[in-house]
C-alpha cells in the first residue's frame, strides 16, 4: 500500500467587496457621513467571516488573513510599519488618517497611486525618506487573525514582504530624488520581526510574506538585500514558520536566493512559463514546503485539472511537501460565476471566478493527497467542459481564422512611408501650425448617465436615447467651432467605457453583470471577457462620426480603441497566444478604420493607452511583446490611403523605454500626457529623434483646475524647444469625460488662445 502525501489547499487572498459590493457601499457611506465607523467595522468583520466560512466550507485547509482591506493592502502595510507621511500624521483618528492617506484632505494631497505590477489593480505608493522611522502597528493583522482563529480555522496571516514593500516605495516629497528606499531595509526588518513575534504569540503557525517584486529584473544589490532580509528574519528565535511567495512571473534569479534562505516555505507561480525550469535548476527545495500556484489567479478560465495534477506530480519529487494554491491572490478575478444569469449556461461552464477557483484548488489538493480516483467525477466534468470549449464555434470561427492566417507583411505596412504621407496629408487638411484638438471624450454629464440608465430600465425608447446622444454631439461640435479648435471630435457621448463599447459590438466578447474586480479603493470595474474568435458584424462608430462630420466643415476625428488596449483591459483567452487574439481584434478594427475612411473621415485616432502597461515584467520578454503589439496596431491602421491621417494616443508621462515601439506603430500623429511633467515626453521624443508629429498634453485633465493662457503658452514654448513647429500639436493630456463643462470650456478656450499666441511668434 502506498501512502499519498497530504497536500493542503490554500489561497493568498480573496475578493474583498462581498457579494453585493457591501464593502463599497459601507466605505462610501462612511465617507459621506451616512455610515458610522462602528457600522463600517461591523460590515467589514461580517464580510471577512462570511468569506472564511465559505472558504472553509469549500474545503480549504488554510485560510489567508490580513488580505482584507478598506482601500489597499500596500496602504495597510504603510500603516502597519508606521510610514505615515508628515502631511497626514496630524489627523488624529486612525480611520480618518488612513483615508486621508488614500484620498487626501483639503490641505494634504493623498499618496500617489499606481498600477500593481502588470495588473489593473492600483496601490498607494509608500513615501519614504532618510528620516523615516518605522514602528510596528500589527493591530489589523492581529484582529483578523483572531477572528479567523475564533471560527476554528487554520489561518495564515498574509503580509507584504519587506523587500517588495521598499521596492514599491518612492522618495518622500522633499527628499533627494535619487534616494533609494531599499537602503531602509535594516531599519524595517526589526519592525517585521516584532510583528512576526506578535503574530506567533497570537497563534499563527505560519505567516506569508509576499515578494512579487522579486520576479522582476533585479540588480545583484537588490537580490543581496532579499538574501539579507530572509537570513535575518529566518534567524529570529521567536517567530512563526515563514512562507515567502512570488507570483506574476517565474522567480528567475531570485529563486536561488530564496532556496538558500532559512525559511520553511516558498510559493511559486506555475502558470507562468519557466517556473518549473527555475525550480529544477536549483535542484528543488529539499526540506521545504512548496506551495504550488497552479490555478491561474489572473484569468477567468476553468483549470485543466489533469494537466495541473500531472505538474503537481512532478513537483512532489522536488520538495518536502507540496501544497496547492491559486497563482496569486484572487483579488484580480470576479467573485462567482453563479451570479451571471445572462451568460449562456454552456459558456458559463468554461469560466471560473474566485469561488470556482477555490473549488479547483481544493479538488487538486484532494487528488494529490488521496489519488486521482477520489476526484474522478470532477475530472470527467472538467474534461467535458474543456472539450466543449475547444470545439465550440465560438472559440473557432473558420472565417476569422482563415482571414488571420492570410495576413501578409504588406497588410501591416502603409502604402507610403511617413515622410511622403505627411505631404499628402498637409495638402488635404490645410491645418495651421500647432493645430488644436482634443483627445476624444467630452464631459460625461449626469444627464448622459441618466439617459443610459433610462434606456436600460426601459424608461426611454431607443429612439429617445439616440436623440439625446445626437443633441449632445450637436452641442459638442458647436462648442468646438466657437472655441476655434482646428480638428474636432464627436465627444464620445454614446460610450460609457472605451473598451466595453466595442466589446459589446464585436463577436467573441462576453460581458458580465456582476463580474466586478477592484481597480482601486472603492472603484470596481467589470472587464469584458475575450472568449472566442473576434469579428465585427457591422460598423461600430461610423454612424455617430458621420453625423458629427455632417455638422461641420472642419475635420472630425474618427475615434477607436486600439487592439492592445482592447486586450489589456479585458480578460484574455488562455487557449491561444495573445498575439493571435490581438491579430483578430486588429482585423475587426481595420474594417472599422476603412469604413470610417470611406464615409469621409480624413483623420482617424486609434487609442493605445495600455501599450506600455502590459509590457512584460521581465525585459527579456519585451521585444516579443512589442513586436506583436505594434504589428497589431499597424494591421488595424494600414488599410487607408496615404492622405488619411492616423493618430494615436497614450497617457503616461514616462515612456523613454518604448519610444522605438511608438515609432514602430507608424502612426502619423501621437498625443501624450505631459502637462504635469513639464513636457518631459517632448524631451524624450527629441532625445530619440522621434520623426513624427506629436501633441504633448498642455492641459492636465486630472484636475478641475483651469490652466491660464499664460501657463499653456509656456508649456507650448517648452515643447517647441524639443519638437519643431511644423510637427507640434496643441491638445490636452487625455479625454475630458471626467471633467465638468465649465472648466472644460474655459480650459479649451485658453488652449486655443495660447496656440494662436505661439503661432504668431513663429
Ligand atoms: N479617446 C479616449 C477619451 O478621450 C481616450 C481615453 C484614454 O486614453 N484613456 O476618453
Ligand atoms: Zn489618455
Amino acid at each position: 500500500m502506498t501512502t499519498k502525501p497530504a497536500a493542503a489547499a490554500t489561497l493568498y487572498g480573496y475578493p474583498r467587496q462581498g457579494r453585493n459590493r457591501e464593502l463599497k457601499k459601507a466605505v462610501e457611506g462612511y465617507w459621506k457621513g451616512r455610515v458610522g465607523a462602528d457600522a463600517l467595522h461591523a460590515t467589514a468583520a461580517d464580510l471577512r467571516a462570511a468569506t472564511w466560512r465559505a472558504l472553509a466550507d469549500a474545503g480549504l485547509d488554510e485560510v489567508p488573513t490580513g488580505d482584507f482591506s478598506y482601500y489597499d493592502h500596500v496602504l495597510d502595510t504603510s500603516v502597519m510599519v508606521g510610514a505615515v507621511p508628515a502631511r497626514h500624521a496630524g489627523v488624529d483618528d486612525p480611520l480618518e488618517r488612513y483615508f486621508a492617506m488614500a484620498r487626501g484632505t483639503q490641505d494634504a494631497p493623498p499618496l500617489e497611486m499606481t498600477k500593481w505590477f502588470d495588473t489593473n489593480y492600483h496601490y498607494l505608493v509608500p513615501e519614504l525618506g532618510p528620516d523615516t522611522v518605522f514602528t510596528a502597528h500589527p493591530a489589523k493583522q492581529l484582529t483578523e487573525l483572531g477572528e479567523a482563529l475564533a471560527l476554528g480555522l487554520t489561518a495564515r496571516p498574509v503580509l507584504l514582504g519587506p523587500v517588495t514593500y521598499l521596492l514599491l516605495a518612492k522618495p518622500a516629497p522633499g527628499t533627494d530624488a535619487g534616494f533609494q528606499p531599499l537602503t531602509l531595509l535594516d531599519r524595517l526588518l526589526p519592525v517585521y520581526a516584532q510583528i512576526l513575534a506578535e503574530l506567533r504569540a497570537a497563534g499563527a503557525g505560519w505567516v506569508q510574506l509576499d515578494e512579487p517584486a522579486l520576479v522582476q529584473d533585479r540588480t545583484p544589490a537588490e537580490l543581496n538585500a532579499a538574501a539579507r532580509a530572509y537570513r535575518d528574519l529566518g534567524a529570529l528565535a521567536d517567530r512563526p514558520q515563514l512562507l515567502v511567495t512570488t507570483y506574476f512571473d517565474r522567480p528567475g534569479e531570485a529563486l536561488p536566493v530564496l532556496a538558500e534562505a532559512p525559511v520553511e516555505g516558498i510559493a511559486l507561480d506555475f502558470t507562468r512559463p519557466g517556473t518549473l525550469d527555475d525550480l529544477a535548476a536549483v535542484g528543488g527545495l529539499p526540506g521545504k514546503r512548496l506551495v504550488a500556484g497552479v490555478v491561474d489567479g489572473r484569468n477567468v478560465w476553468v483549470n485543466d485539472l489533469s494537466k495541473s495534477l500531472s505538474l503537481l506530480g512532478t513537483l512532489l519529487g522536488l520538495a518536502d511537501r507540496v501544497d496547492v494554491a491559486a497563482s496569486c491572490s484572487l483579488l484580480h478575478v470576479p467573485l462567482d460565476t453563479a451570479a451571471e444569469r445572462d451568460v449562456d449556461p454552456q459558456i458559463l461552464r468554461w469560466l471560473a471566478f474566485a469561488r470556482q477557483k477555490t473549488a479547483e484548488v481544493v479538488t487538486l489538493a484532494r487528488g494529490l493527497s488521496r489519488g486521482v480516483d477520489t476526484i474522478a467525477a470532477a475530472l470527467a466534468a472538467n474534461h467535458a467542459d474543456l472539450a466543449s470549449r475547444a470545439a465550440s464555434p465560438i472559440t473557432r470561427d473558420p472565417e476569422v481564422r482563415a482571414r488571420a492566417a492570410a495576413v501578409t507583411g504588406a497588410d501591416t505596412r502603409r502604402a507610403q512611408p511617413y515622410h511622403e504621407r505627411t505631404v499628402a496629408q498637409r495638402a488635404l487638411l490645410g491645418l495651421p501650425a500647432l493645430p488644436t484638438t482634443t483627445i476624444g471624450s467630452f464631459p460625461q454629464t449626469p444627464e448622459l448617465r441618466t439617459a443610459r440608465a433610462d434606456l436600460r430600465a426601459g424608461r426611454i425608447s431607443h429612439a429617445g436615447y439616440e436623440e439625446r446622444i445626437a443633441a449632445e454631439i450637436r452641442e459638442v461640435i458647436a462648442f468646438q467651432e466657437k472655441a476655434g479648435l482646428d480638428v474636432l471630435v464627436h465627444g464620445e457621448p454614446e460610450r460609457d467605457d472605451m473598451v466595453q463599447y466595442f466589446a459589446e459590438q464585436l463577436t467573441g466578447y462576453l460581458s458580465t453583470r456582476h463580474g466586478w474586480v477592484q481597480s482601486y479603493g472603492t472603484r470596481y470595474v467589470r472587464p469584458p471577457i475575450l472568449a472566442g474568435d473576434v469579428s465585427r458584424p457591422e460598423p461600430m462608430t461610423v454612424r455617430w462620426t458621420s453625423y458629427a462630420q455632417s455638422l461641420t466643415s472642419r475635420p472630425v476625428k474618427g475615434m477607436l480603441t486600439g487592439p492592445v488596449t482592447m486586450l489589456a483591459w479585458s480578460f484574455v483567452r488562455d487557449d491561444q497566444p495573445l498575439a493571435t487574439t490581438a491579430r483578430q481584434v486588429a482585423l475587426a478594427l481595420r474594417d472599422e478604420v476603412n469604413d470610417l475612411e470611406s464615409s469621409g473621415s480624413s483623420i482617424i485616432q486609434v487609442d493605445e493607452p495600455a501599450l506600455r502597461e502590459t509590457l512584460p515584467l521581465r525585459s527579456a520578454d519585451r521585444a516579443d511583446y512589442l513586436a506583436w503589439a505594434t504589428a497589431a496596431f499597424r494591421l488595424a491602421t494600414s488599410g487607408v490611403r496615404p492622405e488619411t491621417q492616423i493618430h494615436t494616443h497614450m497617457c503616461y508621462a514616462e515612456f523613454g523605454d518604448v519610444v522605438q515601439a511608438i515609432d514602430d506603430l507608424d502612426a502619423d500623429v501621437i498625443s501624450l500626457e505631459a502637462a504635469r511633467s513639464h513636457m518631459r515626453v517632448a524631451r524624450e521624443l527629441a532625445a530619440h529623434a522621434y520623426p513624427r508629429e506629436a501633441g504633448p498634453g498642455v492641459y492636465d485633465i486630472h484636475s478641475p483646475r483651469v490652466p491660464t493662457p499664460e501657463e499653456t503658452t509656456t508649456l507650448l514654448r517648452t515643447a517647441l524647444a524639443s519638437i519643431p513647429a511644423t510637427r507640434l500639436w496643441a491638445n490636452p493630456d487625455c479625454g475630458l469625460k471626467t471633467r465638468g463643462w465649465p472648466e472644460t470650456r474655459a480650459s479649451l478656450e485658453n488652449l486655443v488662445t495660447a496656440a494662436r499666441r505661439v503661432r504668431a511668434e513663429l
